[in-house]
């Protein structure tokens, strides 16, 4: 059996008491629903508002999606800051590579830093190429260089491949971003298969060290290198013991590799979300009807809400920064 098809096995059972389909009598707060549940389009991050009524609130339409899922079929669909993003030439010029950077808080970090005047090569996986084609779309409407790589970073020699043809199609590198991650979750360690912990391990843990390597000869003083953990790093949910294991591995890795380059002038940081409305959680959360509902601002976060994050993470402002955890979870958990 494959490792995305076990994978995707151990999910349905962890899924299982969802309820199928789109509740009949929930009215989707989509785009442009103004005034109830905040704008998504627009003027969202520059104007002074309220945060519980910015983006949407539960109840949210029951909805799944077999790994790894796609943005342009959530119900509402998520804000990555496609209309709202402004950028101030902050990174006018760099090279970045972002894994997942096809939907959810790496389109978000890739939007924002296009926007910021950067070039960007993404990638993700094969089936995620409708989700992609938006992202080189927007990368190329600000008039920055698109280079879209393809492939499953599970396997070492493609990692290699992906560093190689995204620092001879950008012409270099400054900013890498590992933010690709499986999340299979399993309710008993019983059921956990040595196969899905390895697969999750693979593309949470191994990746990121492969990726990285290789990246490090092409990486110069003032470069920066961004990790996405997770809030499971700190608070792990029961039914998350594999992927929670692999976020604080995260952590370790970025503190660690932090020191070990630092006289190198490369800086490197990681962020640690709470629940943010991402294809990742269509395929792996029980019921997301109610994501976000017990959190403190009572809704889940936007993937447009951790862009201005992640540029000032790779940006210069920053420059004082590294070996730290950025938490963004809605005022719960750690960091
Ligand atoms: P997402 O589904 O939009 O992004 C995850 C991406 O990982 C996918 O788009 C896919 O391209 C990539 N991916 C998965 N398996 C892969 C493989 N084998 N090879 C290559 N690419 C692969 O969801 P997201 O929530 O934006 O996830 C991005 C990061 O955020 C992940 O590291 C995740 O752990 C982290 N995170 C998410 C949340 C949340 O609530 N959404 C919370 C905390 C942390
Ligand atoms: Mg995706």
């Amino acid at each position: 059996m494959k490792p995305e098809d076990d994978a995707s096995a151990s999910r349905r059972q962890f899924v299982g008491g969802m309820t199928a389909g789109l509740a009949t009598a929930f009215v989707s707060p989509a785009f442009g629903q103004q005034g109830q549940q905040g704008s998504l389009q627009g003027l969202s991050q520059s104007r002074k508002q309220d945060p519980t009524t910015q983006y949407p609130a539960p109840p949210f339409p029951q909805q799944k999606q077999e790994p790894p899922g796609l943005a342009s079929k959530m119900v509402p669909r998520p804000d990555h800051g496609e209309t709202s993003y402004k950028g101030s030439g902050r990174l006018v010029g760099r090279k970045a590579l972002v894994t997942g950077g096809d939907s959810g808080i790496g389109r978000a970090a890739v939007i924002a830093f296009a926007r910021e005047g950067a070039d960007v090569a993404i990638n993700y996986l094969p089936v995620e190429e409708p989700d992609a084609r938006e992202v080189v779309e927007l990368i190329r409407a600000e008039g920055r260089k698109a280079v879209a790589i393809p492939g499953d970073i599970r396997n070492e020699d493609f990692c290699s491949r992906l560093v190689a043809d995204a620092v001879r199609e950008l012409g270099g590198l400054d900013i890498l971003v590992n933010n690709a991650a499986m999340a299979a979750g399993q309710l008993s360690i019983v059921d956990l298969t040595t196969e899905q912990f390895d697969s999750v391990f693979k593309c949470n843990v191994y990746a990121p060290f492969w990726i990285t390597r290789a990246a490090m000869p092409h990486l110069k003083p003032g470069a920066t290198i961004i990790n996405t953990s997770s809030v499971e790093a700190y608070t792990p949910s029961e039914g998350f013991l594999d992927y929670a294991q692999t976020k604080a591995c995260n952590i370790a890795f970025t503190k660690s590799l932090a020191r070990q380059v630092a006289r190198q002038g490369i800086r490197v940081n990681a962020v640690a979300p709470g629940p943010f409305w991402t294809p990742l959680q269509t395929t792996g959360w029980p019921d997301l009807s109610r994501f976000g509902r017990d959190m403190p601002l009572g809704r889940p976060g936007q993937p447009a809400e951790l862009g201005p994050l992640y540029v000032f993470l790779a940006s210069q402002e920053s420059s004082y920064v590294t070996g730290q955890v950025y938490g963004a979870s809605g005022g719960e958990g750690h960091p």
